[in-house]
Parts: structure tokens; C-alpha cells; sequence
């Protein structure tokens, strides 16, 4: 079967080849591919910055943002042929450690975790894969198509509830204004979760055109294209989706009394900035600021992620696909175009019926 791979550590080592069927070691059930989602993780990968192909092996089938139908199901399982799926990126490690015991292995404590399509485990950038039933979640059918923004997705749920979690730690520290910064799909889903939270959202991008602006706004957002010291914003709680270093010590030192940050934007490392340390420090300090970094999702994230996606609009999600490739297109969906939002390869023909 046709399978999306690379050679982890060879730059620009994607390529379509044919690969084996998923052996039945991976699990009983087996799930036919619809779509994968591409984002900067997968760009990384393919730059040869990042990923590991499974041991003993050198290639990696690439693809963690994924939509699949079930093909075969054990009885018992709860899942059933046809069902729509998605799979979970990361799997525990093997000790396991307590995080990864509990089922949060998005806290995995000794770094032994895998991640599909990322690290030491085949994505789903193939026509079939087979796992252990408890390693998906069962989207509903009217998600449609738009299942394969749940990934992303959980990414914010888990963002988010690390923010609701950090305004228990004190009396009346309810949120009210929220920033998020990056308005590419991990910025829009921040924002969307803030909306349906019933907090005033504002979200800045570089970009004065193309689809960004009208996405937030349509949302009920505000759309800001100036840095966040020039907004006169001093929100409760900023979520950080770009990673650039400058707008991310921007997202630390901006926030009011009380304020929480989120950082979920993976950065490119050795750059330097000059900064006022003690200046973010005494702020940080006399402001009870808090600043949390944030990676990867559990299955209660991707539950929540699966809720958040049913609530909102179907026209707004759609909009957020801005290209559907198929996955010979690859090269295409990875030259990033300046009105992309999400770029989408479809590897199966068949839609999901949204
Ligand atoms: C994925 C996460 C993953 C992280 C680090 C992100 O792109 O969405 O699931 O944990 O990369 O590998």
C-alpha cells in the first residue's frame, strides 16, 4: 500500500512508497486512512530538525493529524465497522512511568513515550493502519471531514485546561480577556475554545489579508495586526501559537495581575534576543503571573477537542481547511502558501460524508 514516508535525519527524504500492510501485532483493529493534516511538526520532520523512525528501521511513515474509517473492529470494542476514527499521536512509554500509568502520557515522565508519525512509531500517512482499540476515539459522524482537525484541536484542550487549572490558585481569578497570538490553525482553534469559554478573545497575526483576519472575526473575535504591547491589551490570559521568540517574551511580560500564559509553540532554537530578565521577573513576581508550557493531549483532551469541534460552526471549520491534496501532492501541501490556513492530503477516496 501507498505510504508517505521520510528518512528521519536525510533532509527532504519525503517520498511515496509502497510499504507492508500493517502487521496484526499493531492491534486488532483496522482502520482504513480518509485524511491527514499537515503542520510545522511535520515541515520539521521532513527538514530533517526532528523525528525517529521506529527502531531497527529507517524510514518513518509521516502523518499524526489524522481521520480514518473503521474496517474491521473485535467484538466488544465498542467500535464498529464504518465508524469514523482518530488515532491518538502519543502512546505510553513501556515502564510505565506514573504520568504515562494514569493515562497522561502527555506528562510522560521519563521521555520513553512514542508518537505516531513523529517518534519511533508509523503515522497515517498510509492507506491502512491497524491498533489496539483503546488507542482511538470514535468521533460523530457529522463531524465529517472536519474529524481531521481533532488533533490540533486537543492540543488547545489540554492548552486551555492547563490555563483553568492555573486560575484556581486564587479567589475570583475568573478570565476575562484572552489573547491568543498566531492566527494559523492552532491560533484559530485557541480562539475558537476561548469563544465557546464566553471570553472576550482577541487574536494577533502578522498578516493585514487572506483568509486569517474574516476567520477570527467570524468567530466573534477581534483581529489585531500589531504586536501585543501596541494593542494596550493587558489580558488575563494569552495563549502563545507562533513560537517566535520575540512574540513569546511579548505573551510572558504582557499579561494583567494575575495573568496566565500559555506557550504551545514549539520554537527554532538558537537564536538570541537581548532581554530585561529582572523586568519579567519582577513583573512575573508582584503579578502572581503564571507561564506554563504545554504539549501533546490525553484522551480526555481529545474528548473535549471532539465536543468543542461538534459545537462549532461547520462553515467556520471547513473554512480552516484551506487546500485538500492528494497524498501524491505532498510537495505541494508542503509549500506553504501565503492563504493557507490547513492543508489537508486526502489518502483515501472516499469522503467522510460531511
Ligand atoms: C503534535 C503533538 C506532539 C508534538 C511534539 C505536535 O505537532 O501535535 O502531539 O506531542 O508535536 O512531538
Amino acid at each position: 500500500m501507498r505510504a508517505l514516508t521520510v528518512r528521519p535525519g536525510v533532509p527532504d527524504s519525503a517520498e511515496i512508497r509502497d510499504v507492508p500492510e500493517p502487521p496484526e501485532s499493531d492491534g486488532p483493529l483496522l482502520v482504513q486512512t480518509l485524511a491527514v493534516g499537515l503542520c510545522g511538526t511535520d515541515a520539521e520532520i521532513v527538514r530533517a530538525d526532528y523525528g525517529e523512525a521506529p527502531l531497527g528501521e529507517h524510514h518513518l511513515v509521516l502523518g499524526h493529524e489524522n481521520l480514518g474509517r473503521v474496517l474491521a473492529a473485535p467484538s466488544g470494542s465498542g467500535l464498529s465497522e464504518g465508524d469514523l476514527v482518530v488515532g491518538i499521536v502519543r502512546r505510553p512509554d513501556p515502564q510505565p512511568c506514573p504520568a504515562c500509568a494514569a493515562g497522561e502520557w502527555d506528562f510522560c515522565r521519563n521521555g520513553r513515550y512514542t508518537e505516531h508519525g513523529i517518534k519511533q512509531l508509523h503515522g497515517f500517512a498510509r492507506e491502512r493502519w491497524r491498533a489496539q482499540p483503546d488507542a482511538v476515539v470514535r468521533i460523530e459522524p457529522a463531524l465529517g471531514d472536519h474529524g481531521v482537525l481533532l488533533e490540533p484541536t486537543t492540543i488547545l484542550a489540554k492548552a486551555w485546561e492547563q490555563v483553568e487549572r492555573a486560575t484556581q490558585r486564587g479567589a475570583g481569578l475568573t478570565p476575562h480577556v484572552a489573547v491568543v497570538t498566531g492566527a494559523g490553525p492552532i491560533g484559530l482553534l485557541a480562539a475558537l475554545l476561548g469563544i465557546q469559554r464566553g471570553l472576550e478573545v482577541h487574536v494577533l497575526d502578522l498578516v493585514e489579508d487572506g483568509p486569517k483576519p474574516e476567520l477570527v472575526e467570524a468567530l466573534g473575535a477581534t483581529y489585531h495586526s500589531v504586536p501585543l504591547p501596541e494593542t494596550g491589551l493587558s489580558p488575563d490570559v494569552v495563549i502563545e501559537c507562533t513560537g517566535v521568540a520575540s512574540v513569546v517574551i511579548d505573551a510572558m511580560s504582557c499579561t494583567g495581575r494575575d495573568g496566565v500564559t500559555c506557550l504551545t509553540g514549539v520554537s527554532p532554537t538558537g537564536r538570541s534576543l537581548r532581554l530585561d530578565v529582572g523586568s519579567l521577573n519582577r513583573t512575573a513576581v508582584l503579578e502572581n503571573d503564571a507561564i506554563v508550557g504545554s504539549v501533546n493531549a490525553n484522551r480526555r483532551h481529545y474528548e473535549a477537542g471532539a465536543q468543542a469541534l461538534a459545537r462549532a460552526d461547520a462553515g467556520w471549520l471547513g473554512r480552516l481547511v484551506t487546500r485538500r491534496l492528494p497524498l501524491e501532492k505532498y510537495a505541494d501541501s508542503l509549500d506553504r502558501k501565503p492563504t493557507d490556513v490547513k492543508v489537508v492530503l486526502t489518502v483515501s477516496d472516499e469522503a467522510a460524508g460531511s
